[in-house]
């Protein structure tokens, strides 16, 4: 199996590059923040959980996040990797994925780091509010908060593939093609 982490902070790309990747290696696509949302919009009790963090700008807590991700996980039968945005983005989600993924006879293939700095996050995630709908894109003090908790509590978690020798920064900023570029050969040559 190929199983990516697309890493980043937010408004680095990771759902648009997704897409690409999932259509050339044939891939799930397991986006935490998406499930989330599908599940505020939906009025489970999940959603109504995740909302109060999300709005605020705050990581839902670890033990509702990975058993909501286990649940995905096994959802599919034969996939043929997953990439896996917006997860893990603590150490201990970190842990817990590789633990899952061994009782599944597989492993994390590769981390792909998108690096952008932090004015263009803002810039972006600004402009994304004009069309996402996302109220944690719309309140400049909500994306500061989501940056913070990203610097202290998500960047982290390189380290833990870097000490697995599975860690690639890429260069997030350029064209939306050239950046796909940049992940399919980071791929190629690492898988
Ligand atoms: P972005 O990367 O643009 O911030 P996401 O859609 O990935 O957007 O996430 C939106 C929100 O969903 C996060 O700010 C957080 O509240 C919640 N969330 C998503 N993934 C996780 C996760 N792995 N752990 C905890 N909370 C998460």
């Amino acid at each position: 199996m190929l199983n990516i982490v697309l890493f980043g902070p937010p408004g680095a790309g990771k759902g648009t590059q997704s897409e690409r990747l999932i259509e050339k290696y044939g891939l799930v696509h397991l986006s935490t923040g998406d499930v989330f949302r599908a599940n505020i919009k939906g009025e489970t009790d999940l959603g109504k959980l995740a909302k109060s963090y999300m709005d605020a700008g705050q990581l839902v807590p670890d033990e509702v996040t990975i058993n909501m991700l286990r649940s995905e996980v096994v959802k599919h039968e034969a996939p043929k990797g997953f990439i896996f945005d917006g997860f893990p983005r603590t150490n201990a989600q970190a842990h817990a994925l590789d633990e899952f993924l061994a009782s599944l006879q597989t492993e994390i293939s590769l981390m792909l780091a998108l690096e952008v700095e932090e004015n263009e996050l803002k810039t972006r995630l600004l402009k994304r509010a004009e069309v996402s709908g996302r109220p944690d894109d719309a309140d400049p003090a909500v994306i500061e908060k989501r940056i913070a908790v990203y610097n202290n509590e998500t960047a982290p978690v390189k380290a833990f593939y870097q000490a697995q020798d599975k860690f690639v920064a890429i260069d997030g900023i350029g064209s939306i093609d050239e950046i796909t570029q940049r992940l399919f050969s980071a791929i190629d040559t690492n898988h």
